[in-house]
């Protein structure tokens, strides 16, 4: 098999550069520098890795970063708190809280704290809402990024069969909706499977186009994939090995090895879907930082 390997370092490079002079031609026409907000509760090494890895291309960008990482044990009253600090400073166009929080914190409220129209994760009831029914809002990036990915690549999903593995609220279920909405990147016929699909195999054979998001390595391997079919792997799993310095390395939820023999285009893992996640959180600060400017933010 011919087998195309999706460059996600690449792409989301190309649209940086592009998104970096956009926030330029902000600053010169409207003396506005976007501004984005994170908030991390706690030392996980893996948030912490993200936040760093966030705030770094938010400067790349020219944009602006505030990094408030506070301890584990800040209280829920202390990170709401910190939610609405950044809802009223207008530095900041759009905040993101890093998940997961501390067991004693209720993630929603945190979450459903955060005002929609700074909301650059899609994560907001309101903005998940506005999704499902078409209008103006911000797509999650994660989804978003992978939308990007397939159109970059030329990969036509309408009338497509599009099959997502995986159902959760940030990956499984806005990608399955913007793989069927009926939009550019979008009119698949989408089937969605989790851990009460009866034999999975059966339905990722199926799948022109298959959305991996199950959190577990080996999830799909090239035996589960139709000849010819376009994958994208979301997963991020760290695995143990004493030969990195350390002590870990990445893998998805595909196997990589068996599934390139079969696929036409599979994403890698790391520099696969990661890279266009954080690219999208760009986007839509941007976006906001624009809205605001038009006093429609
Ligand atoms: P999650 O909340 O744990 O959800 C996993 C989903 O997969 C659940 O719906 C679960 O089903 C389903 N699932 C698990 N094992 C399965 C199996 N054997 N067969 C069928 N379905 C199975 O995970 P998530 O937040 O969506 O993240 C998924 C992966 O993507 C993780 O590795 C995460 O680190 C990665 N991720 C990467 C990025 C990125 O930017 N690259 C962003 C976000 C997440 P049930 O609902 O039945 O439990």
């Amino acid at each position: 098999m011919n087998t195309t390997i999706l460059d996600g370092k690449k792409l989301a490079a190309d649209m940086r550069a592009d998104i970096a002079s956009q926030v330029a031609q902000l600053k010169a026409e409207h003396g506005v520098t976007p501004g984005l907000g994170v908030i991390l509760i706690g030392v996980d090494p893996a948030s912490t890795s993200y936040v760093t890895a966030k705030e770094k291309a938010c400067e790349e960008a020219g944009m602006y970063s505030q990094d408030l990482r506070v301890p584990a044990n800040t209280t829920q009253e202390e990170a709401l708190a910190l939610v609405q600090g950044m809802n009223a400073d207008p530095r900041i166009h759009g905040i993101l809280v890093q998940l997961p929080l501390p067991k004693h914190i209720d993630e929603s409220a945190v979450i459903n704290a955060i005002a929609p129209e700074k909301d650059v994760d899609g994560f907001t009831p309101v903005n998940v809402g506005r999704m499902m029914i078409g209008q103006t809002c911000y797509l999650p990036c994660t989804p978003h990024g992978i939308i990007q990915m397939l159109l970059k690549a030329g990969v036509q999903t309408s009338g497509k069969h599009a099959v997502v593995v995986g159902r959760s609220n940030i990956v499984g279920k806005p990608v399955a909706h913007l793989l069927m909405r009926k939009a550019e990147g979008g009119n698949a016929t989408v089937t969605v499977c989790h851990t009460g699909t009866r034999d999975l195999a059966a339905f990722t054979r199926e799948a022109d186009i298959l959305v991996v998001a199950a959190g577990r390595p080996d999830t799909v391997t090239g035996g589960m994939i139709k000849p010819g079919a376009v994958v994208i792997d979301v997963g991020v799993n760290r695995i143990p090995d004493a030969t990195k310095k350390c002590g870990f390395r990445l893998a998805g939820d595909v196997d990589f090895e068996s599934a390139k023999e079969v696929a036409s285009l599979i994403t890698p893992v790391p520099g696969g879907v990661g890279p266009m996640t954080i690219t999208m959180l760009l986007y839509n600060t941007l976006e906001s930082a624009r809205r605001a400017c038009k006093g429609d933010g």
